[in-house]
């Protein structure tokens, strides 16, 4: 039976809440997209994994209720709306026109918005997002190409969003405790509550004041708390037992197409152990295609996780780019890792390591993937998770861009 209900906005960000629920070492299953059949076999926290941050306002609505049904159907009656923990959004949405939608759906009249992961350094005070020591309009995402973050106050970017009055729980409130925050929550008619949370412990008192409302939004910080309070109030029953994961044969391969910062000196750190590497150039790839790749990785011993890699630094993109164009240099590179997914699955390899959005969706297309569970936690917000594919178990760890440590592809491996 299903406790809580997730529906994530993005493919890396439903992995990071999934990850950050199993934490709790509960069952966590993520759905890559809504599954056709109906919930079997469902875990006591599921994630569905959409991708509507930047979709149109009707068809994010329309595929977050959907969503909602067939959580509703594996029995959820306590839901989660996640997005960006930088409120990735417009002033015509798509968070909080989602949120009142799942809102009336569900019939309630208010819900909670804590954006906030302290251990990632997103904080909220008096309503004010920050990242890092800056606030949210003078970060980094003031500059973002689809949702350019320009006000840094959470309740003037959420009350153009929706139709009912924005208010705010402040800190002072929260540092009252969680009686505190439901003596606050009752006396205002605000339907949607910004909560501040500076430090982890916030988060805690937030989650126990908040537990027993149908649908709470936020990042993926404000949910970790959640199967903890559950279990301690005696709402998992049997179900709760812990995933257990398959064993796996040793061979393995890193497929890297993320060109963040963070990535290019993980690839720089693994290929300096000496391990096996292959770099793909995406204009050799336009000329000569994937097959060169191909029978590198078949003369390969792939107990050494060889790495393939498409990692450049931003002069090198941007010269692949104005030779392809932006689009399918990006296609090329992300259509050359899938084939060389499948190859490797077919030659044995049982555990993949995977860094960047856009390539992790193509990979997991490839290989077919529907349902992942959530294992162990490899840096925060990266799980390992487990699948099958074509008949085969497999071990997967989906990296968004800049996540993880420099030391991240041995880490992962050593995690296993
Ligand atoms: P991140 O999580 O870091 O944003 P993504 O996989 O989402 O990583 O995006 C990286 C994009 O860049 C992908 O579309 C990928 O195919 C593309 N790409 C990778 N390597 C190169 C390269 N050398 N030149 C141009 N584009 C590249």
């Amino acid at each position: 039976m299903t406790i809580l209900g997730c529906i994530a906005d993005d493919f890396t960000g439903a992995t990071d809440l999934a990850g950050l629920l199993a934490r709790s070492g509960l069952p966590v299953s993520l759905r890559m997209g809504i599954p056709d059949e109906a919930p079997t076999d469902t875990a006591p926290f599921e994630v569905i994994a959409l991708k509507c941050r930047t979709a149109p306002l009707d068809e994010a609505v329309t595929e977050t209720l959907r969503a909602l049904d067939w959580l509703q159907r594996a029995g959820a009656q306590r839901f989660f709306w996640k997005y960006c923990s930088t409120f990735d959004s417009t002033p015509q949405g798509n968070i909080g026109p989602v949120a009142e939608a799942l809102m009336q759906a569900l019939g309630t009249n208010q819900t909670i918005y804590c954006p906030a992961f302290p251990e990632n350094g997103r904080a909220i005070f008096m309503g004010n997002l920050f990242v890092g020591q800056q606030p949210l309009a003078e970060s980094p995402m003031k500059d973002h190409p689809l949702t350019p973050m320009r006000d840094s106050n959470l309740m003037r970017l959420l009350q153009p969003q929706v139709t009912r009055p924005v208010g705010l729980v402040d800190r002072l409130t929260v540092a009252g405790g969680p009686e505190a925050i439901r003596t606050a929550m009752a006396a205002t008619e605000a339907a949607h509550l910004v909560v501040d949370a500076v430090a982890n412990e916030d988060l805690y008192t937030i989650a126990e004041a908040c537990m027993d409302m149908p649908l709470l939004t936020g990042g993926s910080a404000i949910a970790m708390p959640l199967p903890a309070l559950y279990r301690a109030a005696g709402m998992l029953g049997d179900s709760a037992a812990s995933f257990t994961p398959p064993t796996l044969a040793p061979q393995a391969v890193i497929l890297s197409g993320s060109c963040s910062a963070m990535t290019n000196q993980q690839v720089a750190r693994y290929t300096a152990t000496g391990a096996p590497a292959l770099r793909l150039d995406p204009l050799d790839l336009a000329e000569n295609g994937v097959r060169p790749a191909l029978d590198w990785l078949a003369q390969q011993d792939l107990t050494q996780a060889p790495l393939i890699y498409a990692t450049a630094d931003p002069d090198a993109v941007k010269a692949a780019q104005a030779t392809l164009g932006r689009a399918r240099a990006g296609e090329i590179v992300e259509q050359a890792l899938a084939t060389l997914a499948t190859a490797a699955r077919d030659a044995g390899v049982r555990r993949f390591v995977v860094a960047g959005g856009e390539t992790s969706g193509a990979v997991t297309q490839a290989l077919n993937v529907a349902r992942l569970d959530i294992g162990k936690e490899i840096a925060p917000g990266v799980p390992w998770t487990y699948c099958t594919s074509a008949g085969h178990d497999l071990a997967l760890t989906l990296k968004s861009g800049n996540f993880g440590a420099p030391t991240f592809f041995s880490d992962a491996l050593e995690a296993l």
